[in-house]
């Protein structure tokens, strides 16, 4: 970034001396990956976040949001622009059905709350990571339940403005929405749930989830969850489906598990340096211990490139790339 020590000089003063030079992003994601941030600000609630972006388009230094950090691959070499740490925590109960949350809050703790007060419509989302913000972002979704089926509204910043965006004009779709189209970003979500939920029950059965999903997935080792996208069943490559004889499963579900297209290649197991396809799921990439953005980057190279070219099927990233 140029007239580097010039911004954090004006940023700093204006965000009560808590800007930081050079964090180590490794630091804040889930792959624990990630060189450096040249500018680094913890936005502790909406009113720091609203803030940081003000200022930061005020003196027109380019900014990137990184929330629960478990969505990303942050490149070796760092991001290179002031980055904005969602910490906001806001989360409360109002009206007996709703559930007002900050961005920043742990989609954890939003799944507790929700137990805790018997309101319905959230349990699917146990055991995943991340924050609000970032999981509304990506319609994040699981045990056949996804963010769109909850959120009843969400407080945006768009520019200088902010807004209540309604559910409708939010435009979910899989693993998508329109804050991944523009630069709106998610400040406050409230969630429509059902109250008179059985709280014993729910708790089971967020417990069962979390430990099917320890069996599944690859508990306590870094790494960013499912790396592809499911492919939707199309016109275009409904015959190519057939011609795999993908399992019945999927015709109902009206997508291919990405991770069956890649044990069909072959790839658990497959390593580059320190990035490693795990053994336990096909479509997660795991951080062994010394990987760096490049090794995921090639390792993820060939996997796309070998279900391209051995079963004729495009794969798309749900993990976003970042500072490459
Ligand atoms: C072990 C593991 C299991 C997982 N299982 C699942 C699963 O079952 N289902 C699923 O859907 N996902 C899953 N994920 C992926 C991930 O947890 C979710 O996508 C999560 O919701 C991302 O939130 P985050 O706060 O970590 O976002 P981040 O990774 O911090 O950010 C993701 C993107 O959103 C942007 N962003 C973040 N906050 C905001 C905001 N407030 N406004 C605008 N943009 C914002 C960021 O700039 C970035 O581009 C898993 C990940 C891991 C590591």
């Amino acid at each position: 970034m140029q007239d580097l020590e010039k911004k954090y000089q004006q940023l700093n003063d204006l965000l009560d001396g808590r800007v930081q030079l050079d964090e180590p992003l490794a630091r804040h994601t889930t792959f624990k990956i990630g060189g450096v941030a040249s500018l680094y600000f913890r936005a502790e609630s909406n009113e720091d976040l609203v803030r940081a972006i003000t200022y930061a388009r005020k003196f027109k230094i380019p900014f990137y949001l990184l929330s629960g950090g478990s969505n990303v691959l942050v490149s070796d070499e760092g991001i290179d622009k002031f980055v904005i740490h969602i910490k906001s925590s806001d989360l409360f109960v109002v009206d007996e059905s709703y559930i007002v949350a900050d961005a920043g809050v742990l989609l954890a703790d939003l799944v507790a709350l929700s137990i805790q007060h018997g309101l319905e419509g959230l349990v699917w989302a146990s055991g995943i990571p991340g924050d609000v913000g970032g999981a509304v972002r990506g319609n994040a979704g699981a045990y056949g339940g996804e963010m769109k089926d909850s959120v009843d509204s969400v407080e945006v910043m768009r520019g200088r403005k902010q807004f209540i965006m309604e559910r409708k004009d939010i435009l979910f779709g899989y693993r998508d929405s329109q804050f991944k189209q523009g630069s709106d970003i998610v400040l406050t979500v409230k969630f429509k749930l059902k109250p008179g939920g059985d709280v014993e029950k729910m708790r089971q059965q967020s417990q069962e989830i979390i430990a099917e999903r320890e069996t599944k997935h690859t508990p306590g080792v870094p790494s960013a969850g499912s790396f592809f996208k499911n492919v939707p069943i199309t016109d275009e490559n409904r015959e190519q489906f057939k011609k795999l004889g993908i399992p019945e499963k999927f015709w109902e579900y009206g997508k291919v598990a990405a991770g069956w297209l890649l044990d069909e290649v072959g790839m658990r197991g497959y390593t580059v340096g320190g990035a490693q396809v795990s053994n336990a799921h096909g479509n997660i990439v795991i951080n062994t211990g010394d990987a760096t953005a490049d090794d995921v980057l090639q390792l993820t190279s060939i996997m796309k490139m070998k279900v391209r070219d051995e079963l004729g099927i495009q794969l798309e990233e749900e993990v976003q790339y970042v500072g490459f």
